[in-house]
């Protein structure tokens, strides 16, 4: 095949003959309850393109949903799988363990926030890390109610739906749901602001309000652990005001609370850091325990639990683990993909595509009233949409605009409470050619509209 050309390019409407036919076939063969964004079907993908089978090229804004953070076919990934792969694909690391498992917990271990000695455990994908640390809090605690807060996901899986905030499409329908499971209030500045300026900017007092939650309806001697995305993903791109995050640790320190990070769509370089933890106050905030999962993988399907060694090592010998946690292939294919965010510096590429995508947004904030809020951090920002003369969600044009966007062959998701936010997670491959003109695009299309 001649090589992927790094351009937007339209060969048929989209979508094309060869996607509508796939469409014909998938539908007697998958359940409709399993959705896609686009109606275009892959063939390959790199760099900052996604060419589907009808020779459309598209921009690639979104990352299969932040995991193809070094790039699609990351060089160093494919060779390390294709290496792996001709060797042993798999033995099951609770039968006969193999190096490169080690090799990935150690390196986790090594490029997580905290000083502090850690431990790793290997699964298959982020709903299984948020039930692992979950189990693990439990056993190191001997408590076991979990708080999660409004706007958070977490998966979908029965434990992870309850701790996911958003009824529809994740969980009307299919409970009842792991007991014991409560929400407190979150952090969302621009929404707490429109309402309490205080409360938008000052984290700390937003912090008592969810302390003043978990102490009320749970109390801390019930209380095993605090789940929490450090920028919440499928809620909104919502960064917590500062000091948000630190009083929480703080709290749940001073209460033998566990504090679960969810960095699943923040962890890997995503956000300008290595952590979105990183980045919070001066000095970064170390949680107790972090989940990972999707851009560790390179695009191959690996997550993890890390944390502090002597929480991590509470759990009886076997009782954790799984058939396919740190498959062999995964395992060569994330440490291919670390090569990569080291050796490329990565972080430092995420902060410059956040520069660029601030000044390009901000400016069409500054002509578009109905960009009530540009937030996030690195290469994982968002607009969040509304009516301009309430604030009120606007979720039917952040549609309209997301399939406008695709129909000009520009991949964007869109995510939000209120489904009113187009939010960006290009992988950071991408040129900042392409990553231009997939923004004009986006604005061009707003102005459509
Ligand atoms: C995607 C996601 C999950 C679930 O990960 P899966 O691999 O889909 O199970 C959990 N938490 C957050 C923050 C996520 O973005």
């Amino acid at each position: 095949m001649p090589p992927l050309l790094q351009s937007r390019h339209l060969a048929t409407e989209i979508p094309g003959p060869g996607s509508t036919q796939l469409a014909r076939r998938r539908a007697m063969a998958v359940p409709r309850g399993v959705g896609s964004t686009l109606p275009v079907y892959a063939l390959r993908a790199g760099g900052g393109i996604v060419e589907d089978v009808d020779g459309n090229r598209l921009i690639d804004l979104g990352s299969g949903i932040a995991v193809t953070t070094v790039g699609n076919a990351a060089p160093r990934v494919v060779e390390a799988v294709q290496q792996q792969v001709a060797e042993f694909t798999h033995t099951c690391f609770m039968v006969t363990p193999y190096e490169g498992y080690v090799a990935v917990a150690e390196a986790l271990n090594r490029i997580t926030p905290g000083e502090f000695e850690k431990r790793s455990v290997l699964l298959n994908s982020g709903a299984e890390a948020l039930e692992n640390a979950v189990k693990i809090a439990r056993s190191y605690t001997g408590k076991t109610a979990v708080a999660a807060f409004d706007h958070g996901y977490h998966g979908r899986t029965n434990l992870t739906m309850a701790l996911t905030a958003k009824s529809m499409p994740y969980k009307s329908g299919f409970g009842p749901f792991a007991p014991d499971i409560y929400r407190a209030p979150a952090s969302y500045p621009y929404r707490d602001g429109l309402i309490d300026k205080e409360l938008g900017s000052d984290g700390e007092r937003a912090a008592e309000r969810a302390i003043g939650v978990l102490e009320n309806q749970i109390g801390a001697h019930n209380l095993a652990a605090l789940v929490i995305e450090p920028i919440q993903g499928e809620g909104g791109f919502i960064v917590p005001a500062p000091g948000f995050l630190p009083a929480l640790l703080a709290w749940c320190r001073d209460n033998d609370v566990v504090f679960i990070a969810d960095e699943v769509q923040t962890g890997f370089a995503r956000t300008g850091a290595m952590f979105a933890c990183d980045r919070e106050g001066p000095t970064g905030l170390a949680p107790d325990l972090i989940c990972t999962a999707k851009g560790i993988g390179g695009g191959l399907p690996l997550a993890a639990v890390s944390g502090r060694a002597d929480i991590m090592d509470a759990p009886h010998v076997s009782g954790l683990g799984g058939t396919f946690g740190g498959n062999p292939v995964a395992c060569a294919a994330a440490l291919g993909a670390l090569a990569a965010v080291e050796a490329d510096d990565l972080v430092g590429r995420a902060r410059q595509m956040e520069r660029l995508i601030f000044e390009r947004l901000g400016r069409l904030q500054a002509d578009d009233d109905r960009i009530g809020d540009v937030r996030g951090r690195g290469a994982m920002i968002a607009v969040e949409l509304v009516q301009p003369d309430t604030n009120a969600p606007d979720p039917a044009l952040t549609a309209a605009l997301a399939a406008a966007c695709h129909r000009a062959g520009v991949i964007v998701l869109t995510c939000g409470t209120f489904g009113n936010v187009v939010r960006l997670l290009p992988p950071l491959t991408i040129s900042d050619a392409l990553l231009s003109e997939g923004l004009d695009v986006l604005a061009g299309e707003l102005a459509k509209l």
